[in-house]
């Protein structure tokens, strides 16, 4: 038995095809009377939907967010928000719209701060998370705030049909990426591990009925539901290896978040596999993996199972097919072991090396 302290996010989860329609409820519970509407300028249309929804509660529409919360973007949203008098943001879009909400409520004085409604059209999980992230100079800095914590959360699985079937794969993998590294993470807890396993269960299993067929709305709600399930583990416990490798990668190569979450996953649970068995198991059994009888064979099996669910799918497996320049393999390597962070297998720079290697080429994942 391990000792664990645990402490649920307090947000409000409000899940169905067509709880868009809520909005405006769900604005007048928080006590808030002007929302401004956050959203990427692609997804500009949905934000006027929104704010059509809320009518005199709409403040206006503000679709300029953008990849990475530029900090100046951050700081014309908050001003627009000010000009505007608003007293809530309503972001509709993916990780770097919600990002965008969180980077306002982030600076928001302390005696009038600013709730966020988050309505989430990918399965990046941000929504759920109190992680921030603002780049300025391009440098990305993250940090965790309980006051970027969306109070609300409206997961309408209608407003993910238009989500391109290639963003569906690799954002779902994304998804994955939460729960298989919560599964070892050092802080992780038995409520956790449940929300881990079910969410790759059900992220997994909805990606061959949206191959299918992208406007299966059943299969759309599962993958959300399994996007929030990931997104709280996320939110819950400590990342490892695997996200510090993407978050270096994303940031120094300006590589495409969901996409190197998905070329990078197998490579990084390969490296992990034999120091977190417990966690390789409850994978296999997520993912249907059947007659593994030894630890060894679950160790070698999920990191293929993982690629091959990506590969299946179209989705890329390599960094280089990213744009990732060969020169920069070393350099992610040095900054990979630069910082400390929580892994269950101590960071080795020759291994680390050889993984990125396997990961920029798109070979097979292996442990050493
Ligand atoms: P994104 O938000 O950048 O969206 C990618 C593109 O897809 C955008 O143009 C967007 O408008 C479009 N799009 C989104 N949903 C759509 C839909 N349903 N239909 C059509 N187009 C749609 O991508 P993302 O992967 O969701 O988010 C990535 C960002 O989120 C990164 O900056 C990442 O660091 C951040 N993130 C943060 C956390 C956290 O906890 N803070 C967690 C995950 C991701």
């Amino acid at each position: 038995m391990n000792a664990f302290t645990y402490t649920a996010a307090p947000a409000r989860i409000v899940f169905g095809a067509g709880a868009l329609r809520e909005v405006g409820a769900e604005v007048e519970r928080l006590g808030a009377r002007r929302a401004l509407v956050l959203a990427t300028p692609e997804q500009a249309d949905a934000a006027g939907r929104v704010a059509a929804l809320l009518g005199e509660r709409a403040a206006g529409v503000f679709a300029k967010a953008a990849m990475h919360v530029p900090v100046e973007t951050a700081r014309e949203a908050r001003e627009t928000a000010r000009r505007l008098g608003a007293d809530c943001a309503v972001a509709i879009g993916g990780g770097s719209t919600t990002g965008l909400g969180k980077a306002i409520a982030l600076e928001a004085p302390p005696d009038s701060p600013l709730p966020i409604i988050a309505i989430p059209t990918t399965y990046a999980g941000s929504e759920v998370t109190s992680i921030w992230g603002l780049t300025e100079g391009g440098v990305k800095k993250t940090g965790r705030d309980a006051r970027v914590l969306p109070r609300t959360v409206i997961y309408d699985p209608e407003l993910t049909l238009t989500l391109p079937l290639p963003m569906t794969v690799t954002s779902a993998l994304n998804a994955i990426a939460h729960a298989a590294e919560g599964l070892y993470a050092p802080d992780g807890n038995p409520v956790v591990a449940l929300m881990a396993e079910e969410g790759i269960r059900t992220s997994a299993a909805a990606l061959p009925a949206l191959a299918r067929d992208p406007r299966d709305i059943e299969a759309r709600g599962d993958a959300l539901a399994g996007a929030w399930l990931c997104g709280t583990v996320l939110g819950s416990v400590a990342m490892g290896l695997h996200h510090k490798l993407c978050h270096t990668l994303g940031g120094t190569f300006n590589l495409p978040h969901a996409q190197t979450h998905t070329v990078v996953l197998p490579h990084a649970l390969a490296y992990n596999a034999a120091a977190a068995p417990e966690a390789m198991a409850r994978i296999a059994r997520a993912l249907g993996l059947t007659g593994l009888d030894a630890a060894a064979d679950v160790q070698h099996a999920v990191p293929r199972a993982v690629q091959a669910l990506a590969a299946r799918h179209g989705a890329p497996t390599s960094l280089r097919a990213l744009g990732m320049p060969a020169a920069g393999i070393d350099r992610a390597a040095d900054l990979a072991v630069t910082t400390p962070y929580p892994n269950p297998r101590p960071l080795e720079r020759a291994a680390l090396r050889a993984l990125l290697q396997r990961a920029y080429d798109g070979a097979a994942p292996a442990a050493d």
